[in-house]
């Protein structure tokens, strides 16, 4: 699929400049960098503009400073470690737009990086202002996106630009874009999406857009414990909104009229105490919870269950962990599961994609990251993108 513009639709680029959204947003501590994550996703991008004899400019936000200068959020913070995955060096420049980043743009050769100051620093960015987007392609002849984490977000440097100058998505971009088609815009079927984590609440949205979409719908984590008491189960002290089961009872509705079977655990792993290895752990059957019990994961014959599921299944996405994963052992029902669509994976008769902060951790966890077809690290965006809403960074990017 091709809907929107790539590098191979550029053409030359040699002697122009390139504006390149990247996400810079790099986790600090102590003013060192400790993760280079996302600077990684993007050297392909960069390095392959400048050997076509770009001048490359970094464009990226950093933090929140609201519309203001902050020393400690100006993106000269990172350059070293932006220099050390590229293996080139990158010059700085403390603007985005006017004469001093137009003098400082007219010293860069062909083949060049310069990165330019963050770009929150002004309010024009997360207002979106045309005149802010306009000061910046000034100096400059092409926009490529490769920053899909922020794509969700309409902003200056996120969509503004791409309506002004020509645009183009990064390879970064369009792997995330190419992964997240095959997994829910033209899927093959039957497709099963696991959804996880700690509330309903923050999931809504993603659970209605889903039932529409898929085969199967496995619930799991703190969110199942309201779908199971809004099938009358008594839970006791699990994590449950109580007042969403109404909510629960209706996208059980709108799942069952769409075709969509909805999965829930029949055993759980449930313990009085919310500790590594509790005395009082033990697993049971989601109607022998006892009042002081909390349910904290999926239990084994239910892990089996859909694991059968996956097995018949072509294409998988997943959000969310389905047990309070981070304590031992109610990570088991995630690694398990994990495992067994890593495998399939592997044997090629499933496509998996997954997201989300808490996500990807289980998953490496697990051991099994590199095993999905795709994993996404972008948060905000992945979430957006599996409640079925248009992307505006995307959308501006398309043919
Ligand atoms: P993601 O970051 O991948 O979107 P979430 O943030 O929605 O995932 O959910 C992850 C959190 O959900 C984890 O901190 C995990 O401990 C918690 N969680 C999962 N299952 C349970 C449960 N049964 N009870 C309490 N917390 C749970
Ligand atoms: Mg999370």
């Amino acid at each position: 699929m091709s809907g929107f513009r790539t590098l191979d639709d550029i053409g030359d680029v040699s002697g122009k400049v390139v504006l390149v959204r990247v996400d810079l947003n790099l986790p600090m501590q102590e003013g060192h960098v400790t993760d280079t994550t996302r600077v990684k996703a993007s050297a392909p991008t960069i390095l392959e503009l400048a050997d076509a004899g770009a001048k490359v400019l970094l464009l990226a936000h950093f933090g929140r400073p609201k519309g203001a200068r902050h020393s400690t959020m100006s993106l000269s913070l990172v350059q070293g470690a932006v220099e050390h995955v590229l293996g080139r060096e990158v010059m700085f420049i403390p603007e985005v737009s006017g004469p001093v980043a137009a003098q400082a743009i007219g010293i860069l050769r062909p083949g060049d990086i310069g990165m330019l100051e963050n770009t929150r620093f002004w309010p024009g960015e997360e207002k979106n202002d045309p005149e802010f987007a306009k000061a910046i392609a000034a100096n400059a002849d092409i926009y490529v996106n490769d920053a899909f984490s922020a794509a969700h977000r309409a902003h200056a440097t996120t969509e503004g630009l791409a309506r002004i100058l020509p645009a183009y998505a990064g390879r970064s971009m369009q792997a995330e874009l190419e992964a997240l088609e095959k997994a829910l815009g033209n899927p093959r079927k039957p497709v099963a999406a696991v959804v996880g984590g700690a509330k309903v609440s923050t999931k809504l949205a993603v659970l209605k857009h889903l039932v529409g979409k898929v085969g199967h719908l496995i619930i799991g984590g703190g969110m199942a414990n309201t779908f199971l008491a809004a099938r009358g189960v008594a839970v006791g002290k699990s994590l449950c909104e109580h007042e969403l089961t109404g909510t629960a009872e209706e996208i059980m509705e709108t799942a069952d009229k769409a075709g969509c079977t909805v999965h829930l655990p029949y055993d759980v792993a449930v313990a009085r105490e919310f500790a590594a290895n509790p005395a009082s752990l033990r697993i049971c059957n989601v109607h022998e919870v006892g009042a002081d019990e909390m349910i904290l994961d999926v239990g084994p014959q239910a892990v089996e269950a859909l694991g059968d599921v996956l097995k018949t299944c072509r294409t998988l996405v997943w959000n969310g962990p389905l047990g309070a994963f981070e304590i031992e052992p109610f990570d088991a029902a995630t690694v398990a599961l994990a495992r067994t669509a890593a495998a399939l994976s592997r044997e090629g008769s499933l496509v998996s994609v997954a997201g989300g902060g808490d996500t990807v951790a289980a998953l490496n966890h697990a051991g099994v990251a590199a095993d999905f077809t795709y994993v996404s690290t972008a948060g905000g965006a992945f979430l957006e993108w599996m409640e079925g809403r248009e992307l505006p960074g995307v959308v501006a990017l398309v043919k």
